[in-house]
């Protein structure tokens, strides 16, 4: 039924047997500005209200054939018209017919003898609350259905928090059943924590009259959910508390934050997480006025975990070593500090083998060096990972907030200069940062750069030094040692860029070029027809741990058309404790083709008698720094004898570096020491005056 809208006249329909009644009627009603129409009886009045409905009905109540009443009720049987408001005109003090006409569905009654005046008004009255009553329902209606589409659920509370009313939301179940909760107070139903969210939720809603959100979780019989509550007063002394469960979005939105703020391999912060937090740190160390203390962490060799052992060995051991320093480096003694609780160590996994620790609200610097020898110390259990036991050690670089830098990302610089420092150091240890090691970082890098023009332009040559015998002076052996004269800088000393070429990895280029430049020599001074001693070629671990190094040397021995058995290769100790097979065939190899291996600088690394067994060694050379305690620290000739002693029953030569005395010399002889090198013989020399040794054949120490 269309509304009576204010632009339209209301239609009112008169139905009355009375022709004079009628006529008043009509006059009254039009001249509250109803458009009146007429039926002079029931069943005219059923044919009119068949093709229209009107506004408002005024009926007869008595009138023959069909009366009042039982158009009343046929008119409430039409779906579209039970809402058509009706007035009866009844007898006066009539109360049975006033009952019917009720009964019957009529919205009011007048009473005969018609007062007129209030019928006009009574009838704009009637008009008006039923279309009030339309609007409601309209309303209502809307109001239900929008109830109905939403998925959550509503609770209707009381200031005091008890339960008035309940609507389901789909897919949502209530902590326990709406029967059990209706009626009844939020802390009766709820954990009391829960229900105290609620009810401070509820009190500042209703006391401030806007809306209040309350998160929340319960336990339900699957899983913990978490809810969303929306308060909003509703009157003022109630409110409507619409609740939505957001586990999903929670799990999701978790997730998302896992995989972008967690390292998927050991499930540890990662680097923009530990940025963040670290940035949080240090806005809060400027107010307090603490300091905050950035440890960096980086694995020693871990790149020959996984060249030697595989990627997926490697994955493992980073698991185990974060699990390690996710479990205890908060655990233990040492650590139960207030410094050091949740909130002040953040611990994250940069990528790699890096790992940072950030300590917080330091006090005293003491915490750093605790916290720094305890990660050294939880490092240096051996691993286990399924068979294999593997022993990691790291060096870790500190910055110091305000101290060393004022922001994250010159903290992070900063303590990565330090880390490098630390292996500089030799490794396992930690260093803290000193402004002079950015100057150091980069005299370093200028030097990388300078070593990479250094190659292109062909700085690089070759001196040679000669090794005697310790009898008789006879020249057994020539050493080649590589010499960079940098233009500006006049000669650098191997020292000094061989480890910068390894870090960089230019020194498989470098290493090329002096094993071929020395088997040249080696070409030249055959062709001379000199006779020449075996010539030592040094080799980094980084060179022999290249995939192709056995291919190269085979190519150049080939190239330069040398004979291989004249040619020695010096070893480091530490590629001895790389258990490879393959790299240990291609020294069988290599060794098949006739070239000979030597271990260099030997005793200072840790290489066992079973490690140096697997290899076709033939020769250990004696440090110098233990050549130079001799004879008369203890300790160096202890070391001496007993690394001759052990040559020998290993079926080994042994040759002594760094001889610079006849005491020496006469020590050597005496610990049965076959060779000697050392500037007491000779310096290395340019390739012509070596040419001129050879042609002598010996060399006798000055008196
Ligand atoms: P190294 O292989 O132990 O070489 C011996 C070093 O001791 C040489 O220093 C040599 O000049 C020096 N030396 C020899 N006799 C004496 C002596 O009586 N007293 C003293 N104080 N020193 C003596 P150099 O040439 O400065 O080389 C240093 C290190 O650089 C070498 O130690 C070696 O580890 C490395 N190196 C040199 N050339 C090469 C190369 O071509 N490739 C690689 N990978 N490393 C090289
Ligand atoms: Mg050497
Ligand atoms: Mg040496």
């Amino acid at each position: 039924m269309p509304l009576a809208d204010e632009a339209r006249r209301p239609t009112a329909l008169i139905v009355d047997d009375d022709h004079v009644m009628r006529m008043l009627e009509k006059e009254t009603l039009s001249q509250f500005d109803f458009d009146v129409r007429e039926a002079a009886s029931g069943e005219e009045a059923l044919t009119m209200l068949a093709e229209a409905a009107p506004d408002l009905l005024l009926l007869d109540v008595d009138m023959p054939g069909i009366d009042g009443f039982e158009v009343c009720r046929h008119l409430r049987l039409r779906r579209d018209m039970t809402e058509v408001p009706v007035i009866m005109v009844t007898g006066m003090d009539d109360i049975e017919s006033i009952t019917r006409a009720y009964q019957s569905g009529a919205n009011d009654f007048i009473a005969k003898p018609i007062n007129w005046p209030v019928l006009g008004h009574r009838a704009r009255y009637v008009l008006r609350s039923a279309q009030s009553a339309r609007q409601l329902r309209d309303l209502e209606e809307k109001q239900a259905a929008i109830v109905r589409a939403i998925p959550d659920m509503i609770f209707l509370m009381d200031r005091q928090g008890v339960h008035l009313d309940y609507k389901a939301g789909f897919g949502a179940t209530p902590y326990v059943p709406a029967e059990q909760f209706l009626g009844r107070k939020v802390a009766e139903v709820l954990p009391a924590e829960v229900a105290g969210l609620i009810l401070r939720g509820l009190e500042r809603a209703t006391a401030q009259g806007d809306l209040q959100s309350v998160l929340y979780q319960l336990q339900m019989p699957d899983c913990i959910h978490h809810y969303e509550g929306r308060i909003v007063p509703s009157g003022p002394n109630r409110a409507v508390m619409v609740v939505r469960d957001i586990t999903l979005e929670k799990v999701s939105a978790e997730k998302i934050k896992r995989l972008a703020y967690f390292d998927t391999l050991t499930g540890m912060p990662n680097r923009e997480n530990f940025l963040e937090k670290l940035e949080l740190e240090l806005l809060r160390a400027r107010q307090a006025g603490h300091r905050v203390a950035l440890l960096f962490l980086d694995l020693d060799d871990f790149k020959r975990v996984n060249d030697t052992l595989g990627h997926s060995t490697g994955d493992v051991l980073l698991q185990a070593v974060s699990t390690r320093l996710k479990e205890q480096l908060r655990a233990g003694d040492m650590i139960a500090r207030p410094a050091l609780d949740e909130t002040g160590l953040h611990l994250a996994r940069l990528g790699g083998d890096e790992f940072t620790i950030v300590l917080a609200d330091l006090e005293d610097t003491q915490t750093i060096s605790m916290v720094a020898g305890r990660l050294q110390a939880l490092l240096a259990r051996p691993f286990q990972l399924g068979s294999q036991e593997i022993t990691v050690t790291a060096s870790i670089g500190i910055a110091v907030f305000p101290d060393d830098g004022e922001d994250a990302a010159a903290l992070l610089k900063h303590a990565d200069t330090a880390m490098y420092h630390a292996k500089d150091q030799g490794r396992n240890n930690w260093q803290m940062y000193e402004k002079t090691l950015t100057t150091e970082t980069t005299a370093r890098m200028t030097l990388e750069n300078d070593l990479r023009k250094a190659l292109e332009r062909d700085e690089f040559h070759v001196v040679y030094q000669p090794q005697v015998r310790t009898e008789d002076g006879a020249i057994v052996g020539i050493e080649a040692l590589v010499r960079w004269q940098h233009p500006e800088r006049g000669m650098i000393s191997p020292a000094a860029f061989i480890p910068v070429a390894e870090d960089s990895g230019l020194i498989l280029a470098i290493g090329d070029s002096v094993l071929r430049t020395a088997c040249r020599h080696m070409r030249t001074w055959q062709e001379k027809g000199l006779k020449i001693p075996r010539v030592a070629v040094n080799v980094s671990a980084r060179q022999l741990r290249s995939h192709d190094f056995l291919e190269s040397v085979a190519a150049i021995i080939a190239e330069t058309g040398i004979d291989a058995d004249r040619l020695e290769l010096e070893l480091t100790e530490s590629i001895l404790m790389e258990p490879d097979a393959q790299r240990i065939d291609a020294f069988h190899r290599l060794r098949t083709l006739g070239v000979h291996f030597s271990i260099d600088d030997f005793g200072t690394g840790y290489s066992s008698l079973s490690y140096i067994k697997r290899f076709p060694i033939g020769m250990l050379k004696i440090d110098q720094s233990f050549v130079r305690g001799v004879p008369d620290n203890g300790d160096d000739a202890g070391i001496t004898t007993a690394i001759i002693a052990m040559a020998s029953s290993l079926g080994l030569e042994v040759i002594a570096e760094g001889v610079e005395t006849r005491a020496q010399l006469e020590f050597l002889r005496q610990a049965k020491c076959q060779k000697i090198q050392g500037y007491l013989f000779s310096k290395p020399l340019p390739p012509a005056d070596m040419e001129d040794l050879l042609r002598l054949g010996r060399i006798t120490p000055p008196m």
